[in-house]
């Protein structure tokens, strides 16, 4: 198992600013622009996979991260901004460009630009920066996890739903608190008490065989990593169902795992130090980890619609 790169910049040929290519070292934003001074920010974390024995690139569920990506914009009043279709052949074009033929992030970012107050709504500007991004050791080992004493945030004020980086203080925060209490992660609750989410990823249960991931009304990202695998346990006869998730249901569960486009499918070992199950990797997460590693590298014939393939 590789680890995960350490500097990826050097492998970056070029960045996109609103469909031009250009170094990265060239590629600059206003200190004075809303996007920076008031988080005017949405953006999409995309992965594509490299498949040696096809020899091609497959982004993983592309035209679904363009639709979220233009609802965040939408939903925070962007106005004049990009249609998909320029940002699908922009990102297509940024790919090429690096000609990559490893594992790759791509970082997609709407944001205001230039200068303006609060509730400016233009110009928007879009960004994209792929780099070399191997699956994390712990999609293999592991994690372990704590309930954070941060809230979630709520959708009557910072709408979690979409990709806001603003968002991300409150992830942050969790995140911070975790690790400085010697967990590798929070997961926080919504204002009820009921499981939400990670900081940067959705959180699946399974008790008894049964597959359950809160439901999304709880304060999540509208994961593409949660669907799919909502898609793929149907598909496989799996059970799986989405309601409010109690605290204590994640102290007593048999398997847990987290999900999102960065973790892939990343088994949680413990939540506050009690174990799910035997404290190891579960049956049904490997299971789905196998099927989901099929489906993104191409190898499955099931999903191919989700797969796009970049060079051929
Ligand atoms: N929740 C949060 C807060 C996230 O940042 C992410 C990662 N983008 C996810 C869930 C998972 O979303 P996706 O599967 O679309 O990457």
């Amino acid at each position: 198992m590789k680890t995960e790169f350490k500097n990826p910049r050097d492998k970056i040929k070029v960045v996109t600013i609103n469909g031009n290519l250009m170094p990265l070292d060239k590629a600059k934003v206003s200190i004075t622009a809303p996007g920076l001074s008031y988080a005017a920010l949405v953006f999409e974390g995309i992965r594509s996979y490299w498949n040696d024995r096809l020899n091609e690139l497959y982004i993983f569920r592309l035209d679904e991260h363009l639709t979220r990506f233009t609802n965040s914009m939408k939903l925070l009043k962007f106005s004049k901004f990009p249609d998909t279709n320029t940002i699908k052949n922009d990102i297509f074009k940024n790919l090429r460009a690096n000609n990559y033929q490893e594992d790759i992030y791509i970082r997609l970012q709407g944001y205001l630009d230039d200068w303006g107050e609060m509730a400016v709504r233009t110009p928007v500007s879009t960004s994209i920066v792929s780099y070399p991004r191997p699956r994390a050791v712990a999609f293999m080992e592991g994690k372990n996890f704590t309930v954070s004493s941060w809230q979630r945030l709520d959708d009557n004020a910072s709408p979690p739903r979409i990709k806001a980086s603003a968002n991300y203080l409150n992830s942050r925060l969790a995140s911070i608190q975790a690790k400085e209490s010697g967990y590798d992660g929070g997961i926080m609750l919504t204002r009820n008490g009921k499981v939400s989410e990670g900081p940067g990823g959705c959180i699946f249960i399974i008790r008894n065989g049964i597959l359950t991931t809160s439901s999304i009304t709880s304060g999540i990202l509208e994961s593409i990593t949660r669907d799919s695998i909502i898609e793929i346990s149907k598909k496989y006869k799996l059970k799986v169902e989405t309601r409010e998730i109690d605290r204590t249901e994640l102290y007593i569960a048999d398997e847990i795992f987290y999900c999102g486009t960065g973790q892939e499918i990343m088994p949680i070992l413990s939540v506050d130090k009690m174990l799910a199950g035997n404290g190891k990797p579960g049956e049904i997460t490997t299971f789905l980890q196998d099927k989901f590693t099929e489906i993104v590298r191409g190898n499955n014939k099931e999903f191919q619609q989700w797969i796009n393939p970049v060079y051929q």
